[in-house]
């Protein structure tokens, strides 16, 4: 149920407070992120940004996968603290303390420090992230058309927080070393915390409710679990899969091990909820969702090479002399959420007013029309690689052409899956399928820095292509099932309009 809001610019003021938390948050996340793997490959001798951890890039890119991989999936853990105990509007309080501390962390030069903040942030992270989106859903009542828009806004915030760090942590590290640039991230989630906590009057009770209390006992995922393990059928099939995963650990790599088991019991409890809603409409929609969810891990799981590979392509293949300056490689990270400032309200404007005429495309189309789009960024890559096998260098062009597509993509995936999710979620689940979809993300951050990896044995070039072509194919054949799947959504998204 949504709070009775004061309004500004035609939203409620509530969204304002969630934009700026979020611009912080993300501030210190994504300046924190462009160091890491430049950081990780720097020598142990160090230039003059200090020493860095001599890792080789393979390892670099393997434990940035991890690291992006579970700041996400945390808030799976992170959705249900809110779902049952805390709340969204107190969990998001306790991430955005526990980030203040892991930045803090990690201004220290120890190796010891250096895994305590980066598993301080992905706690932190998996609190705040899924709660204050589920909070901008609960700032609109249901139906109401804004939502979409308010999402779009708050997904600026996100962007703006991400460029400002991009511009400024390159700066503040080729004069000041490397933890200057994690203090910085520090500093910017401290701000983020001030204005939670100044906002706490705007958001009414926005974000108090938690639907599964822990007394009242409505649903215990412990019990969920136990379940599991109440038919034959269902015994045996757990009982495989963890062999398959132990069986995987052995002979694969135990990160392949680790993540089947992830995989497992995050399905396994996917499963159990399916089971629990009481109705075949809750069910349907359910369904989609996790439908659209694999859209989103191969989405992310190409679009996710810009921090890892990409960045490392842009600072040892890409020509970045401009005028006599050498544009730094962190740079380059701002470019996307650049393009995002520039172009999410025209996208959104777009779709409203397509809406308003009701011919707006559901919001399953336009993730799928995201990926293809993301998929033909990469188009340009193969030419900058082209370029670079041919002549040693590629100019930045590829990338900035490379990056507007990628933006545009997201700009027709991420805000609309958001505000989808809050759309179709059963109410007790809200904050946790929320988890979920930020699981996917990391999911797909993960397949990023496994295929990011793989460029060392098979290079650039063939990757890139690759890429292109399995994302258009996978758009295409999504866009094939999508009247099915809107029939599941059970009229999610027609009639909405201005609800105040
Ligand atoms: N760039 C977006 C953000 O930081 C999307 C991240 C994601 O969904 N994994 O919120």
């Amino acid at each position: 149920k949504a709070a009775h809001q004061k309004e500004l610019f035609g939203h409620p003021v509530g969204l304002y407070i969630l934009f700026f938390t979020e611009m912080w948050e993300r501030f210190s996340y994504y300046g924190m992120r462009a160091l890491l793997v430049l950081y990780m490959t720097t020598e142990t001798i160090g230039d003059e940004r200090g020493a860095g951890l001599g890792w080789t890039s393979k390892e670099a890119l393997a434990l940035y996968g991890w690291y992006t991989m579970l700041v996400y999936v945390a808030s799976i853990p992170g959705g249900m603290i809110a779902d049952k105990i805390l709340g969204q509007k107190k969990s998001v309080l306790l991430g955005a303390i526990i980030l203040c501390l892991g930045h803090g962390v990690l201004v220290l030069t120890d190796t010891w420090a250096f895994y305590t903040g980066l598993g301080l942030v992905i706690l932190g992270v998996g609190l705040l992230k899924p709660n204050i989106s589920t909070m901008v859903g609960g700032l609109y009542k249901e139906g109401d058309i804004r939502r979409d828009k308010g999402f779009s806004i708050f997904y600026i915030g996100i962007n703006l927080g991400s460029l400002l760090a991009t511009m400024i942590i390159g700066v503040v590290v080729a004069n000041w070393g490397w933890h200057a640039g994690f203090g910085l991230a520090g500093i910017a989630m401290v701000f983020g915390l001030l204005n939670y906590v100044y906002g706490q009057k705007f958001l009414k009770e926005v974000g108090n409710y938690v639907p599964n209390k822990i007394d009242e006992n409505e649903v215990s995922y412990g019990k969920l679990y136990a379940k599991l393990f109440s038919s034959p059928k269902q015994l045996v099939i757990v009982a495989i899969l963890l062999i398959a995963s132990i069986y995987g650990w052995y002979t694969l790599d135990w990160g392949f091990g680790l993540l089947f088991i992830f995989l497992t019991a995050i399905t396994a409890l996917l499963v159990m909820i399916y089971k629990d809603l009481d109705s075949q409409v809750f069910k349907d929609r359910f369904l989609v969702l996790l439908l659209s969810f694999i859209m989103v891990i191969i989405f992310w799981g190409a679009f996710e090479q810009a921090g890892g590979l990409m960045n490392l392509y842009t600072e040892t293949n890409t020509d970045r002399n401009l005028f006599g300056w050498e544009i730094p490689t962190v740079m380059f990270q701002s470019l996307n959420a650049g393009f995002i400032i520039l172009f999410a309200t025209l996208i959104a404007s777009i779709w409203a007013k397509r809406k308003l005429k009701g011919k707006e495309a559901s919001s399953l189309f336009k993730m799928a029309l995201g990926i293809i789009i993301m998929g033909f960024g990469f188009l340009f890559m193969v030419f900058a690689a082209i370029e670079f096998e041919k002549s040693g260098s590629s100019s930045m062009i590829w990338l900035v052409l490379a990056y507007l597509f990628h933006t545009i993509g997201e700009l027709c995936i991420s805000p609309v899956a958001l505000s989808f999710i809050t759309k179709l979620a059963p109410v007790k689940y809200a904050s946790l399928m929320m988890g979920v979809y930020f699981a996917a993300t990391g999911l797909g951050n993960k397949v990023a820095g496994i295929v990011g990896e793989s460029a060392s044995e098979y290079g650039e070039l063939t990757i890139f292509s690759g890429i292109v072509i399995f994302t258009v194919i996978f758009g295409l054949l999504f866009i094939m099932i999508l009247k099915p799947l809107k029939r599941l959504t059970h009229g999610a998204e027609e009639k909405e309009r201005v609800l105040k």
